[in-house]
């Protein structure tokens, strides 16, 4: 092979608890997955098709503090579950999905609703408000050996203590193996891609200062504070 004609770029990984890292293919994010939060943006609660867009393997980041970005004087909170695969393929049947995943761990959907809003208004993509630096606070992520598979458990986010989302992960319309096969029907999945499944209702603004808890049960917790 010929060598790289710049310095190629890390691999990035995402930690795992207990030790290791999982390295980082691709992260797809679904968008309204439950009821309360579809129609809060104002959508149609009715099972439609999923719908995805993607944030960058390197969006992902383990870390207590989270980095107000530039451009935007609205950054929302969505906590979300992470699905992280081990496995790949193509139209993988619902029945075998499962096999694919190889842990979970609670996540942040970090938003510039203001950008995302101007290019929905425009019919444009989502990448400005979505796809940015520390975009997805990870907690390190839990191998399905020790945690097994979550289909059901509170989910909430509080600021400052204040509780801000409650929800269910039995309240996804999708659940985690149709995310798995309907994704797999349009891309070819692979190790290291992470599927992020969306968040219930409340999503709202953070400022400087603000401590996100964000919890899910049978996972540990994610702190942060935004700075
Ligand atoms: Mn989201």
């Amino acid at each position: 092979m010929s060598e790289f004609v710049i310095a190629a770029p890390k691999i990035h990984t995402v930690p795992v608890s207990g030790g290791g890292e999982f390295p980082v293919r691709r992260v797809y994010c679904i968008g309204r997955n439950y009821a309360a939060h579809s129609i809060e943006m104002g959508g149609d609660p009715d099972r439609d098709p999923p719908f995805f867009f993607q944030k960058n393997p390197n969006n992902l980041c383990a870390s207590d503090q989270f980095i107000y970005p530039p451009k935007t004087g609205d950054v929302h909170y969505e906590i979300e579950m992470a699905v992280a695969l081990k496995k790949g393929g193509i139209n993988i049947p619902v029945s075998r999905a499962l096999d694919h995943v190889y842990g979970y761990a609670v996540c942040l959907d970090m938003t510039r609703r203001d950008l995302q809003g101007a290019a929905k208004a425009k019919g444009r993509p989502w990448e400005i408000g979505k796809a940015f630096e520390n975009s997805g606070p990870i907690m390190p992520i839990q191998p399905v050996a020790d945690v097994g598979h979550l289909d059901h458990g509170r989910v909430e986010l509080m600021v400052n203590g204040e509780t801000k989302q409650v929800g269910d992960l039995n309240q996804m319309i999708w659940k985690v193996p149709e995310m798995i096969t309907y994704l797999s029907e349009y891309f070819e999945l692979g190790a290291g891609d992470v599927i992020m499944s969306g968040t219930p209702s409340g999503v709202g603004p953070v400022v400087r200062g603000d401590e996100i808890s964000a919890s899910i049960q049978g996972l540990n917790p994610l702190k942060i504070k935004v700075i």
